[in-house]
């Protein structure tokens, strides 16, 4: 079975094609240790987990290499210490435990290697040192940039020009740049400030550096996937090609990003007070425990390039769902061998995860107990010993008010009538929501609906 995987760098689908015969290496960059890690970053581990599980799958566990970094040197660290009064190590040591902790509640399998930054500082310095002994990189006032002018192939990954880069961007002039696109490698560090030995003074390391010498050290010269999401394309993942390629390295292959998670249609943010972290949701969201299987479907339940938005009502779904699949297969042994080939397939097919979720919405229809319970599993959407979820917290269905929960349930005959090609059936439906004044809304990624201001619900109930 190949695997085909759309490749940001040529903007087309390609198979996988393991630069070592049947092994395959992955790096995605992870997060910046000051905070609780919040739902949208949860999206980009549950997107690069589940491709670890369908490689780990394909491949065999021992010859899959996935590795994440943790940056632990950072200005925003640094600034949260100052503000908490807290050493600054304090804050990343608990920062990580709090985001391993929390990703294991959505099920999250743990990398192969999870590098932390400032255990790689001697590494990158010697990558800087051979930067600029190309003449790709030069020291200014305690500072070391890259010449961005000095690669010819900048701009390429996301699709930008140099000169267009510095029309639009609000780019820091620094009297110590020769190039105001020219970005940091190393900077200096003040006395309240994280700071190791090098050959420019006291200073640590910019932020993109990291992740070429932590890959470069951990997976070689050149391997076959490296993720994050898509607010990291640039300047990030073109900063992180630009030093690699110039320190004479192949580096990746396959480019892949998500794209990013909104709430109820709105970017999240603190001030909108949409903004919630992983912990939140799995602790007390809704007044009760959300599962982390049902964190990991709403995430996996929309493709990886698209937009999603995570609102309440897929949460509801999705309980019900996973809870029916639970008991559906309680008494089930699990049989690893027996993951359904169909979803395997869907997979492979640039992460199809929603076709994923399809098969196991058919195979629970078929009463293919043992099917799903193996694929369950596998996606991480269903345990593998028995449990009993009748009385467990979060697992009891969530009220919804009645007429609500009758309008989506039309909606989802409606389209299942659509994908059955019953469209007398699907007609019948829409003809109701009009006369009964539903007004619903088709959007590439889901349906949404709104009531007109004249609406008379009782024309729906003939339906039903
Ligand atoms: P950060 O700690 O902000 O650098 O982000 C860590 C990871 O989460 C990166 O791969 C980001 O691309 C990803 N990420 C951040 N915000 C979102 C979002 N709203 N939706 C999806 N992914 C995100
Ligand atoms: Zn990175």
């Amino acid at each position: 079975m190949t695997i085909t995987l759309y490749n940001t760098a040529t903007r087309s689908k390609q198979p996988l094609e393991p630069i070592e015969d049947g092994k395959v290496s992955m790096y995605v960059c992870g997060p910046t240790v000051y905070d609780r890690a919040h739902i949208g970053n949860a999206r980009a581990v549950v997107v690069f987990d589940m491709l670890f599980r369908l490689l780990r799958h394909e491949y065999g566990a021992e010859s899959v290499t996935y590795v994440r970094n943790f940056t632990d040197v950072d200005d925003k660290i640094n600034a949260r210490a100052a503000e908490e009064g807290r050493p600054i190590s304090e804050i990343t040591e608990e920062t990580t435990q709090w985001f391993l902790d929390d990703m294991a509640a959505i099920g999250a399998l743990e990398p192969n290697e999870m590098p932390r930054a400032t255990a790689y500082v001697p590494h990158m310095v010697k990558m800087i040192e051979g930067l600029i002994e190309k003449g790709h990189a030069y020291a200014a006032e305690g500072h070391v940039l890259f010449k961005v002018r000095s690669y010819a192939d900048y701009g390429k990954l996301s699709g930008r020009s140099v000169n267009d880069m510095i029309a639009g961007a609000r780019v820091e002039v620094a009297p110590y740049k020769e190039d105001p696109m020219d970005f940091v490698l190393w900077k200096p560090s003040d006395a309240d400030t994280p700071g190791w030995d090098s050959p420019w003074g006291r200073g640590r390391p910019g932020w993109h550096i990291e992740c070429s010498a932590m890959a470069y050290e951990l997976l070689g010269e050149r391997f076959d996937i490296h993720g994050g999401g898509n607010d990291l394309t640039f300047p990030h993942h073109e900063n992180e090609i630009a030093q690699s390629k110039c320190a004479g390295l192949d580096f990746a292959n396959i480019w892949m990003h998500n794209e990013m998670l909104q709430v109820e249609g709105k970017k999240m943010s603190k001030s909108l007070g949409n903004f919630f972290t992983v912990r939140d949701l799995v602790d007390e969201q809704f007044g009760q425990d959300i599962p982390g299987e049902v964190v990991r479907f709403v995430l996996l339940s929309t493709h990886y390039r698209k937009p999603m938005d995570w609102t309440e009502a897929k949460a509801q779904d999705a309980t019900k769902t996973l809870r029916k699949w639970a008991e559906q297969t309680r008494e089930i042994e699990f049989d690893p061998l027996l993951v359904s080939q169909d979803a395997v397939d869907a997979l492979s097919s640039d992460l199809n995860t929603p076709g994923a979720i399809a098969v196991l919405h058919r195979l629970s229809k078929k009463d293919d107990l043992v099917a799903l319970k193996a694929t369950g599993v596998f996606m991480g959407l269903l345990r593998p010993e028995v449990v009993d979820l009748s009385n467990m917290r979060g697992w009891v269905i969530l009220e919804r008010d009645p007429a609500s929960e009758m309008i989506e349930d039309l909606i989802q005959a409606r389209n299942e009538a659509r994908e059955n090609k019953d469209y007398a059936k699907a007609d019948e439906i829409r003809n109701a929501f009009v006369a009964a004044g539903v007004l619903v809304k088709d959007n590439a990624e889901e349906t949404t609906w709104t009531l007109a201001a004249e609406h008379d619900l009782s024309k729906l109930g003939a339906l039903k």
